[in-house]
């Protein structure tokens, strides 16, 4: 009997044994993705609150990583390579940062809505990619799949989601004199335009100039919000408005709404006298409807930069600044830009 309660004695200290045992292996394994949590924690606290425009869910899930509640969705895909996507519920029309932390090849890329974006290395050593949300995209969770390559095969392939919500921005009529939508809206003005377009998709530079969030380029009243659906003349809609507009008297100075490098200054039927800045990672602003522009192409320009001027040239009813920001060729909307700081 002794014999059996001595057994008995050992076969408890043993099972106590192995759950210490696996109790500290568990909490070991755990320690990576909780330091990342820190670390994806201070990113998030880094952006500045967004605008009142954007969707409530979005603002309860950023106040939610500011209290550390709920665990991020960094993920561990290896030893020391985690995924964090900021923010993780955004609107039609925004874009959003994907950093990679850790040894990742330069040549691995990110796939989200059929198209395939790079990554790029920062001066800090981390990878990061800002991708952009078509206005068209529709509600609804999506994949982002980052491939990881060695020798242009790839490794690993991680999927992560993305919630995106539509955004309501309504309708706006406009009526334009029939001198302006004959010589604007044109079939030769329409292709000049999409000929500038072509041309400054063709110029993006890998490094990100900027940091901080974006300014308003001028002082003045926002007239219209991106995004906006427009009907010319009681005609159906039949465009929306891809920019931000800022209403302001004519010759108001124009500053640079980041830094970056002026690649094109250019006069366009549609869009009048505009500058293109390159401020890096497919970030691209464009100034449009100028009076006069101050800087040319080559120059580095600063938020302090004087640009141009307002005015009032191209298809436009009245002196104002169209501002566009577009990441690798898709619009985004700026205001958005001015409200969020994706790089410290
Ligand atoms: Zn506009």
């Amino acid at each position: 009997m002794k014999k059996f309660i001595l057994f008995f004695l050992l076969f408890l200290l043993t099972i106590l044994l192995l759950f210490e045992i696996f109790d500290g292996t568990l909490s070991d394994n755990f320690a990576k993705p909780s330091k990342n949590i820190i670390t994806q924690t201070s990113i998030s606290s880094d952006v500045s609150p967004k605008s009142s425009s954007v969707n409530k869910k979005n603002q309860s899930s950023q106040s939610s990583l500011d209290t550390k509640e709920i665990p991020t969705k960094a993920i561990n895909i290896n030893n020391n390579v985690y995924v964090s996507i900021f923010p993780e519920i955004l609107n039609n029309g925004e874009f959003f940062k994907i950093t990679l932390s850790s040894n990742v090849n330069p040549l691995s890329s990110i796939k989200f809505l059929q198209k395939t974006y790079p990554i790029f290395k920062g001066a800090n050593g981390v990878f990061s990619s800002i991708i952009p949300v078509p206005l068209d995209t529709k509600e609804g969770l999506y994949k982002i799949t980052v491939d990881y390559l060695e020798k242009q095969n790839i490794i690993y392939e991680n999927i992560n989601e993305i919630k995106i919500l539509n955004k309501d921005r309504g309708f706006d009529y406009i009526t334009l004199s029939q001198e302006i939508t004959k010589s604007a809206f044109s079939e030769e003005s329409i292709h000049e335009d999409a000929e500038i377009r072509a041309e400054t998709s063709a110029l993006f530079s890998v490094g990100n100039y900027w940091n901080g969030a974006f300014l308003m380029p001028c002082d003045g009243e926002i007239s219209t919000i991106f995004g906006v659906g427009r009907s010319y003349n009681n005609q159906p809609v039949s465009s929306y408005h891809l920019g931000l507009d800022i209403a302001a008297d004519m010759h108001t100075k124009i500053n640079a709404p980041a830094k970056g490098i002026i690649k094109l200054v250019v006069e366009s039927p549609l869009r009048g006298l505009m500058v293109y800045i390159d401020h890096g990672l497919g970030v691209q602003s464009s100034l449009a409807h100028l009076d006069s522009a101050f800087i040319k192409a080559g120059d580095v320009v600063t938020k302090e930069t004087l640009i141009g001027t307002v005015g009032s040239s191209g298809a436009s009813t009245g002196p104002h600044l169209h501002w566009e920001v577009s990441v690798w060729d898709t619009l985004t909307d700026p205001f958005v830009w001015t409200t969020t700081s994706l790089f410290d």
